[in-house]
C-alpha cells in the first residue's frame, strides 16, 4: 500500500542487531532488563496453570478493568466506570492505533508533537489519515513548542490531538500551563485528545511539574480517551496489556475496531496485571527513585563523555546532543558509536517530520541495571 511505503525497518531492530554483532552495551530500545514484581510474576504462572488460557471477555476481564479504575481514581483523581468507559487492549500500541482508526475519516487531521512515538505516525497513516507536527526543541535545557505553532496546526479538518506525557523520547512533562493551551484548542476546535501516558509514575523529584493527566483540565474528561499500558510500568514490557479509558461512545467506537485487529488478548496475564495494579504506593516510589538514580548515573558519564545532555524529567531516556564532540549528523554518529566505544543509542531524528530539529539529538535509555549502565559509561570515556 502506497501510504505504508515510507515506513521500512524500524531503527529499533536495526540499532539492536548492530548492537549484537557488535558486542555493545544496548542502550537503544527503552525495555528494561529486569522483571516486575514478584507478585505480579507469580499470579501469571498461577493464571496460566489453573485455566484461564481462552478468549477472555472482549472489554477485558472485570477483575482488571476494576483495578484500572481504582488505580486511575487512586493516583489521579479520575473516574470512570469498568464497565462502559474502560477498555483492555494489546498494550498502549493497540489502544492508540485502534483510537486513530476509529475516529478519523480519509484526509483528517491529528496535532501531535515530534519527536513521537515511532508508532504514532504508521497509525495515522494506517487510518488515511495527516499528521501535524509540533516541534519539540530544547531551550535553557528543557524542551518547549512554540505556542503560535501549536494553534497554526490546528485547522477544520482537526480531528484528533495525539500527546504523550512524560515524553519519549525527550522526557518532557508538560506542564499545566501548556497542557491548558492544548485544552483550549481542543475545545475550539471540538477536537479529541488521544493522551498516551504509559510514563504516568516515571516522573522525577526535579521536574517542573508532576503528572498531569489532560483529562484533569476543566472540559476535557468528555473529549479525551487516555492510554496506558503495563509494560513500563511493571516492567513487562513483553506482556502487551494496556488500557484506553474515557466517555462511553468513544469507548465503544475504539471496541468496535479493536474487535476486528485482535478482538481480545492475554487471557493470563490480565488477572496478574489486576493484582500489580493494586501495589502499595510504595512500589511507584521505589521504581521512581531507583530510576532516578540512574538517570542521574547515566547524565554524568554521558556529561563527561562531552555530550551536552539534556536531562529528562519523566521517563527512562536521556536525550542528547552529539555537537560538543563535532558530530553534525545523529543517524551517522549512531552507525560509528559500536565501533568507537561500543554502546548503541537512537538517533532521535527519526522521530521528527523535521528532521533538521533532531539532527544532532540521540536517545539512550537507563532502564538497565546498575553494572550495565557503568559498563556503559566506562566504555562512553573512550570519545574524549
Ligand atoms: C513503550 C511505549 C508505548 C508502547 O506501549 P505498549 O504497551 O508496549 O504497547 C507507547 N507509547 C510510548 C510513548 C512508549 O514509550
Amino acid at each position: 500500500m502506497e501510504r505504508m511505503r515510507p515506513f521500512g525497518t524500524t531503527i529499533f531492530a536495526e540499532m539492536s542487531e548492530l548492537a549484537t554483532r557488535t558486542g555493545s552495551v544496548n542502550l537503544g530500545q527503552g525495555f528494561p532488563d529486569t522483571d516486575g514484581p514478584e507478585t505480579m510474576l507469580r499470579a501469571a504462572a498461577t493464571a496460566v496453570t489453573s485455566g484461564h488460557n481462552q478468549y477472555p471477555p472482549a472489554r477485558g476481564i472485570p477483575e482488571l478493568r476494576q483495578a484500572i479504575a481504582d488505580h486511575q481514581r487512586h493516583h489521579w483523581g479520575l473516574e470512570y466506570d469498568p464497565d462502559s468507559e474502560i477498555l483492555v487492549t494489546a498494550g498502549a500500541t493497540e489502544a492508540i492505533a485502534a483510537s486513530i482508526l476509529a475516529l478519523c475519516e480519509t484526509g483528517d487531521e491529528v496535532v501531535c508533537f515530534e519527536p513521537y512515538y515511532d508508532s504514532y505516525a504508521a497509525s495515522i497513516a494506517l487510518a488515511g489519515a495527516v499528521r501535524r507536527p509540533v516541534t519539540l526543541r530544547p531551550e535553557h535545557g528543557r524542551y518547549v513548542f512554540d505556542p503560535d505553532q501549536l494553534r497554526a496546526a490546528f485547522t477544520k479538518r482537526t480531528r484528533l490531538v495525539l500527546l504523550n506525557s512524560p515524553h519519549n523520547p525527550t522526557g518532557k512533562v508538560f506542564t499545566r500551563a501548556e497542557l491548558e493551551l492544548i485544552a483550549d484548542l481542543c475545545v475550539e476546535y471540538g477536537a479529541i485528545a488521544v493522551t498516551d501516558e504509559v510514563y504516568e509514575h516515571l516522573v522525577y523529584s526535579d521536574a517542573a511539574s508532576p503528572h498531569l493527566p489532560l483529562a484533569t483540565l476543566p472540559g476535557m474528561k468528555e473529549r479525551t480517551l487516555r492510554v496506558s499500558s503495563a509494560g513500563k510500568t511493571f516492567s513487562c514490557t513483553g506482556w502487551k496489556v494496556g488500557w484506553v479509558s474515557g466517555p462511553p461512545e468513544l469507548v465503544s467506537a475504539v471496541l468496535r475496531v479493536k474487535q476486528f485487529l485482535t478482538f481480545v488478548n492475554a487471557a493470563p496475564l490480565q488477572p496478574a496485571v489486576a493484582t500489580a495494579l493494586r501495589s502499595p504506593d510504595s512500589y511507584y516510589v521505589d521504581l521512581r527513585n531507583d530510576l532516578q538514580q540512574k538517570r542521574d548515573l547515566l547524565c554524568a558519564g554521558l556529561t563527561e563523555a562531552g555530550f551536552d545532555v539534556l536531562v529528562p524529567e519523566g521517563t527512562y531516556f536521556i536525550t542528547a546532543d552529539i555537537s560538543p564532540l563535532g558530530g553534525t549528523d545523529g543517524m551517522e554518529f549512531c552507525r560509528s558509536l559500536p565501533d568507537r566505544c561500543g554502546v548503541v543509542a537512537i538517533p532521535a531524528q527519526v522521530f521528527y517530520d523535521t528532521r533538521e530539529a533532531g539532527q544532532r539529538l540521540i536517545r539512550f535509555t537507563f532502564c538497565k541495571q546498575r553494572p550495565v549502565l557503568l559498563e556503559a559509561v566506562r566504555r562512553l570515556r573512550a570519545l574524549t
